[in-house]
């Protein structure tokens, strides 16, 4: 669902992403990790055409990424950031019904039906009627995971989605993630969540400095690395 091939990308005279080739599947669960700058979220931002490339080819949901196709494409990939960016003078249900009700022209009736039942699978209907600003950073980013799904994506893109979060929320988004996981959603995460790796990917990717060195299962990548570059980031971090 999901294809790179030769992807390559400049950032003036910075080579940012280097012949990327890489396939992901429907449902499959991908895990980037890699070190700081080496390209985790230029590559990941790509795929809903956030990051134009310059080189290469990219497929998503059946289409090229290119201008023509990029208004389907970014209605079929949703997009969780480290910063939850939902609207502060919206509820969370308005945060919800917002996107459905402008781009899929949903009526609000609907669009308030979908979205409870997506904040009652994220385990905070209860708070539909708050502001974001009264809400735990936990809280507010399985609001945003709600709100990435009103627009029923296919793929759904993470990037560091509980690197901003205190210690004790950081297990509520990623069980909410594995919930996901477990329905069939094809998901590209970039995280440092070493265990959520090991419990939910099918397969990790290792980047440096703009490369895709290593990519395996997560058993392999994490106990039995092949490349030195690997190696020495897991040293680092484990
Ligand atoms: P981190 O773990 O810190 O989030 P990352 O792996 O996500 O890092 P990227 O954000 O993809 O890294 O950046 C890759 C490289 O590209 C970095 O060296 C960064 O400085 C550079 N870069 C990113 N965005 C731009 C930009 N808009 N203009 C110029 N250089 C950029
Ligand atoms: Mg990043």
């Amino acid at each position: 669902v999901i294809t790179f091939r030769e992807l390559e990308k400049w950032y003036g005279d910075f080579h940012a992403l280097k012949h990327i080739n890489l396939t992901i599947s429907r449902g499959e669960r991908v895990v980037i990790c890699g070190p700081s700058g080496s390209g985790k979220s230029t590559l990941i931002r790509c795929i809903n055409g956030l990051e134009s490339f310059d080189q290469g080819q990219l497929e998503v949901s059946g289409h090229p990424l290119n201008r023509r196709h990029l208004k389907a494409i970014r209605g079929k990939v949703g997009m969780v950031f480290q910063h939850f960016n939902l609207f502060p003078h919206l509820t969370v249900l308005d945060n919800l019904t917002l996107a459905p009700r402008r781009t899929l022209n949903m009526s609000r009736p609907d669009a308030e039906v979908l979205a409870m039942s997506l904040l009652e699978r994220v385990h905070i209907a209860h708070q539909a009627n708050k502001y974001p600003g009264q809400l735990s950073g936990g809280q507010q980013q399985r609001v945003a995971i709600a709100r990435s799904l009103c627009m029923k994506p296919d793929i759904m893109l993470f990037d560091e989605p509980t690197s901003a979060l205190d210690p004790e929320m950081i297990r509520e988004v990623l069980d909410v993630m594995k919930e996901l996981a477990e329905g069939g959603m094809t998901m590209v995460c970039v995280t440092h969540e070493m265990g959520f790796a090991r419990q939910v990917a099918d397969r990790v990717v290792f980047m440096d400095e703009g490369e895709i060195v290593e990519v395996a299962e997560p058993a392999t990548l994490f106990d039995r690395p092949q490349h030195p570059r690997t190696r020495q980031f897991l040293d680092q971090i484990l």
